[in-house]
């Protein structure tokens, strides 16, 4: 299959899972937006703005080259795009990224709290600190600002305060598996964050570990 259509076509079926899970905060909202690298080209497919999920055709996808120009495509592209791309730039390890308004890391959004290193599998995949990219409105070149000064760290999951997340994979398999393992340890740490009692986090030398090897390659 062509490598544009084969890409549009998966951005269609993640965006369908994704809000079939919930994921982008309601069940028949447009909210959210997904995107895939083409091959190792500076372009990308990703999601238009606007539009229900449910019957997207692959000529609904937006191709866009990494300065936002639309290559192909005749829809708007999503109002996050720029997000999208300024993470594509600053990091060659990802190729595949993912805004959603997932439930609990919504949560911890408006409580404006990083995740710390909590379980094994999660710090292998997201790395850590899962930290929180300040608040600006969506879609502002601000927020781009705000995600491209964290970005760099190499993690694979944000916290957009007052807002939601954003997941990075180096496919977009990958990145999907990270937004499920970001929504499993936020729901884990607001839940014991409730009983008051103090929280074990993973040992220093164990998420040391992990942040290095995020930090020399990228992880999927
Ligand atoms: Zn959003």
């Amino acid at each position: 299959m062509d490598k544009v259509l084969e890409a549009r076509k998966s951005v269609i079926r993640v965006a369908q899972e994704l809000q079939a899970k919930g994921f982008f905060g309601s069940e028949r909202g447009t909210a959210g937006n997904v995107s895939v690298r083409i091959g190792q080209e500076e372009r990308v497919a990703v999601t238009p703005s606007g539009q229900a999920y449910e019957n997207m055709k692959p000529e609904d996808i937006c191709i866009l080259d990494f300065d936002m120009n639309l290559v192909e495509g005749n829809l708007k592209p999503s109002i996050e795009s720029s997000m999208h791309l300024c993470a594509y730039r600053k990091r060659p390890d990802v190729g595949a990224v993912l805004h959603t308004h997932q439930h609990y890391v919504s949560v911890l959004s408006v409580l404006n709290l990083p995740i710390p290193p909590l379980f094994d599998e999660v710090t292998l995949y997201l790395g850590d600190p899962i930290e929180v990219v300040p608040y600006s409105l969506s879609g502002s070149p601000e927020l781009v600002t705000n995600v491209e000064a964290v970005v760099g760290n190499m993690m694979n999951a944000y916290v957009l305060q007052n807002h939601g997340a954003l997941c990075l994979g180096d496919t977009l398999e990958n990145a999907v598996r990270n937004a499920e393992l970001l929504e499993k340890v936020a729901t884990v740490y607001y839940q014991a964050l409730c009983t008051g009692k103090e929280i074990a986090v993973l040992p220093k030398d164990i998420s040391t570990m992990f942040q290095d090897l995020h930090k020399a390659k990228g992880t999927p």
